[in-house]
């Protein structure tokens, strides 16, 4: 059992109970961060109250409901730095907790057994556009926005797109193995992750992916690279990363199309994938999102169709003319109506309804707020419907509304509940929903998280969903840190994580 008896911040000498062996580690409060401050300069050590506060939440809903406030922060700007502050943990015991923006929805980066939070958005260098090896090369902290924006002067992109784009650091993309709507056509951070510089919870730095390596295509070796991807900071801090970058598309053009029946909708996704187009994005809406959408903007006023599906294509100017006119030709024996555009004031009206509907969807009720819990399932495309249904219906069952949008293409939904916060019964209901909502994922023969990860939230589904391979995690993770001092409580099933 884990459990710390005292703030480690609190002026006497504390007993903290840590990690893995349920050892007790005594660590004078004072000693660590004068250990600390000898590691960083003391403006970038922060010890106060309300900073260490401010590292308290993220996205998350369970962050709301729960107060995992660190015992230090720092914020590392090079690679020794980070390295001395792991030998010093691990030393000690202590669990650190890497953070990039904090725009995660799992408590991710949150410190849920206290210690010491790596704040790392600070180190945003973007070090090389390797434009001859089509490849950059960034530090941690850069924001996705920036590196799009900067790589946009050498006519490429970095594909992944999350929604978080202007918030949401690179390190904690490869984290997250972050990705959006346009995976559909390019997929996730894996994709492009060609190598990293990684600090290891004893302090050893090392390189994955070849220590020199600027080639593109490499298969030497165990694939570590991808093992990190995707870690969430269980297994070390990611201090550099080395990513594949693609030419920029020239054009762009979007399809709306209308369904009166849900279940046409998934089947015009397959009618345009056998026509021989991949599109760049396939978003749904359903009926409850056009509610939310429509109560929201009214001035939009979408039909109250059962689904929407907003297509967007991508590549070059003739290739996406000839690839919407396919779409409007195909979609339309399903679809009510079928409007294409490649003018980019009428994209971005038929896109507005898609850009609003994480917001929309608090407006169903005056005192409803939007959660982000079990926001993110993951199901075979053939089961999309089914599970657009069943959420439904445990709405109904719940007695909480929700909202359905996402990724159709790929078959990741997002769902929205709605509810008074304030209200306990109405949060116990809405876990119970949750709750059932990821199962149901996994009975789909799906996954809990298509995007947003797994954290503090979702790691009681590890073993249900990765069955025995769960524990080949556990150990595979003590072998690199078997003090579990590297974001303790996460990702792996709590009562193995210890
Ligand atoms: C409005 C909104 C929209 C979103 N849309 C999307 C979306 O479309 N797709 C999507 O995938 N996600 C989305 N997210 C979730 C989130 O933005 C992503 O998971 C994002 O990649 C997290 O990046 P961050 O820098 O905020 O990481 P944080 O939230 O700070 O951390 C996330 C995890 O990564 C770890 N981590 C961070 N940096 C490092 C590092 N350098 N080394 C090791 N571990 C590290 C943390 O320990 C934590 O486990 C959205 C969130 C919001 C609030």
């Amino acid at each position: 059992m884990i459990k710390r008896s005292k703030r480690l911040m609190k002026k006497t000498r504390v007993a903290l109970t840590l990690t893995n062996c349920n050892e007790v580690i005594e660590v004078d409060s004072n000693q660590l961060i004068h250990e600390l401050k000898k590691i960083f300069p003391s403006e970038r050590v922060l010890t106060a109250n309300l900073d260490r506060k401010m590292y308290s939440y993220d996205s998350s809903f369970m962050a709301r409901f729960n107060s995992f406030v660190p015992d230090a922060v720092v914020l590392p700007r090079s690679v020794d730095e980070v390295s001395a502050v792991m030998r010093m943990a691990s030393k000690h015991g202590l669990p650190v907790v890497p953070r990039g923006a904090g725009s995660g929805e799992t408590c991710g980066c949150l410190a849920t057994r206290g210690g010491i939070v790596l704040d790392l958005s600070s180190w945003d260098t973007i070090e090389e556009v390797d434009v001859a090896n089509m490849q950059v090369i960034a530090r941690p902290g850069v924001v996705h926005f920036k590196l799009n924006e900067h790589l946009s002067r050498f006519g490429l992109f970095f594909p992944p797109d999350p929604g978080s784009t202007r918030m949401c650091t690179i390190g904690g993309m490869v984290a997250n193995n972050s990705s959006g709507l346009r995976a559909v056509k390019y997929g996730t951070t894996e994709q492009y992750v060609l190598g990293l510089e990684v600090v290891l919870p004893d302090g050893q730095v090392i390189y994955t992916g070849g220590v020199n390596c600027r080639a593109l295509k490499n298969v030497s070796g165990l694939n570590l690279t991808k093992f990190f991807v995707g870690s969430e900071g269980i297994l070390g801090v990611i201090t550099r990363v080395r990513l594949r970058v693609w030419p920029r598309p020239k054009a762009r053009g979007i399809a709306l199309a209308v369904f009166d029946d849900l279940e046409k909708a998934p089947a015009a996704v397959l009618n345009v994938y056998q026509s021989g187009i991949l599109p760049s994005g396939i978003e749904i809406l359903d009926s409850s999102a056009i509610r939310a959408i429509n109560m929201y903007q009214p001035d939009l006023n979408l039909p109250a169709a059962e689904a929407i599906l907003i297509f967007e294509v991508d590549g070059n100017p003739a290739g996406v003319e000839w690839e919407g006119q396919k779409i409007v030709e195909v979609v339309q024996k399903q679809a009510v109506s079928v409007e294409w555009a490649t003018d980019p004031g009428r994209m971005a009206d038929l896109w507005r309804g898609r850009s609003v509907v994480a917001v929309a969807a608090a407006r169903l009720r005056q005192d409803g707020s939007r959660i982000f819990a079990g926001e993110d399932i993951s199901v075979p495309l053939s089961r999309v419907t089914e599970a657009l249904r069943r959420i439904k219906e445990l709405g109904r069952y719940y007695g909480v509304e929700v909202v359905n949008y996402g990724h159709i293409g790929d078959g990741n939904i997002h769902t929205a509940p709605v509810i008074n916060l304030d209200s306990t019964d109405e949060v116990e209901r809405a876990n119970g929903l949750v709750d059932a909502i990821h199962r149901l994922a996994i009975e789909l023969c799906g996954s809990t998280t298509g995007e947003h990860g797994v954290g503090a939230v979702r790691n009681r589904y590890t073993t249900d969903e990765h069955g025995e391979a769960a524990e080949i995690m556990r150990r595979l993770k003590m072998c690199l840190d078997p003090r579990n001092i590297m974001n303790p409580g996460k990702l792996l099933t709590p009562e193995e994580d210890k």
